[in-house]
């Protein structure tokens, strides 16, 4: 095939920045990532869509399809990364770097590298043997918004039916995760001069009741679900940020709290927000406070793909571990609620995920396209 060497996909993939976030100062459009992509694919025999991304101006998804029908195999990716911290690397986040037998740069791990990888890994297979179609998938703000993944979800695109999502895991892989919801909740009551309680209706008073549910509940919680394959084997609920009043002698009369949700598979989001909102309501029926909780963002549901899937057997097979649980949220559970199965499986360790010198480990390189050879032919041939 004729598109660029392993080193010159990177070093161009690392070049063009395609940063995501939620703080507008920050995000960027990933077309240029996306049009390198398009072009590699194409010349590597794919046919190539390019998706608009509805509600995310200048964000695209990239489908590149060999071959079509209910079966195959997807390799998935984010195109975006993180911001960087300005200062802190000690070379242009933009500029891949060799340095120790790694490759240093923004996005080489998580996860612009990987589809340099996988292009790589495919350059000597002859795919017009194909029997069952290959399909690269490359998403918009994996990082931020998961707006690329969900827009893939609410299209109904059905893909291929075995996934990897080649997120860093050292090429172990993964089956399983938690999922992430953050909440805040709100509390209005009345402010007044703090020498008559009568005069108003104290709302930190109110969220003191609040935060004591919400430990109750999260005991609750850690009762009714356990997971032993994770390192943290409950559901957690964390309480971060609270503010509220502005003087000592003054009756508080606006209160906000806001913590984070972190379900086991088999939770859902939507059955957690209405389980709290009838335990906080049940809290505070007599207080007269105005109540109200919003979430901070849609949240990121658990994943899990069953162990004995059969992308889980073969990705065992192939690495020689068994799959496991990792802290991090990836687009699987987006994947999986298309009828795919999904693991996460690629080079690079997330340890150097989102940190100054993100590097990707050079040993990794010829272990992870020899995966993903094998899962080509495995699942397409
Ligand atoms: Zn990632």
């Amino acid at each position: 095939m004729q598109y660029p060497s392993l080193e010159n996909m990177m070093r161009s993939l690392i070049a063009a920045p395609s940063i995501s976030s939620v703080s507008p100062q920050w995000d960027q459009s990933n077309a240029e990532v996306i049009e390198l992509l398009a072009a590699w694919c194409e010349e590597a025999g794919f046919a190539v869509e390019v998706l608009d991304v509805p509600g995310c101006p200048g964000k695209y998804n990239l489908v590149a399809s060999l071959g079509s029908g209910p079966d195959g195999l997807v390799l998935s990716g984010h195109t975006d990364t993180v911001p960087y911290d300005d200062g802190k690397w000690s070379s242009d986040p933009f500029r891949l770097q060799e340095r120790d037998n790694r490759w240093f740069g923004l996005g080489t791990a998580d996860m612009k590298g990987f589809f340099a990888v996988v292009l790589e890994a495919i350059r000597d297979i002859d795919l017009t043997k194909l029997k069952h179609p290959l399909i690269l998938l490359a998403t918009a703000d994996e990082e931020s918004s998961m707006c690329g993944a969900k827009s893939i979800l609410q299209a109904q695109r059905k893909l291929g039916r075995h996934a990897v999502i080649g997120e860093p895991t050292n090429l172990k892989p993964i089956r399983m995760h938690k999922g992430i919801a953050m909440e805040a909740i709100r509390l209005t009551g009345q402010s007044g001069h703090s020498s008559n309680p009568a005069l108003g209706n104290n709302a930190m008073e109110g969220m003191h009741k609040v935060m004591a549910e919400l430990l109750a509940w999260r005991a609750d919680l850690q009762k009714r679900y356990q997971n032993p394959l994770f390192e943290v084997q409950t559901p957690t609920v964390n309480l971060g940020h609270i503010h509220g009043g502005d003087n000592p002698n003054r009756i508080c009369g606006h209160c906000e709290l806001h913590f984070d949700i972190r379900p086991l598979p088999g939770m859902h989001l939507d059955e957690l927000r209405n389980e709290l909102d009838q335990r906080l309501a049940a809290t505070l029926a007599d207080s007269k406070l105005k109540l109200q909780r919003v979430s901070l963002f849609d949240g990121i549901p658990a994943m899990e793909t069953p162990a004995a899937a059969e992308i889980v057997k073969v990705a065992e097979a192939l690495t020689g571990f068994q799959a496991d649980a990792v802290a991090f949220g990836t687009e699987g559970p987006y994947l999986n609620a298309l009828g795919m199965e999904t693991i996460i499986l690629g080079p690079g360790s997330i340890d150097q995920a989102h940190q100054p010198d993100e590097y990707i480990g050079m040993g990794q390189l010829q272990p992870a396209m020899q995966i993903i050879r094998d899962l080509v032919k495995r699942f397409c041939l």
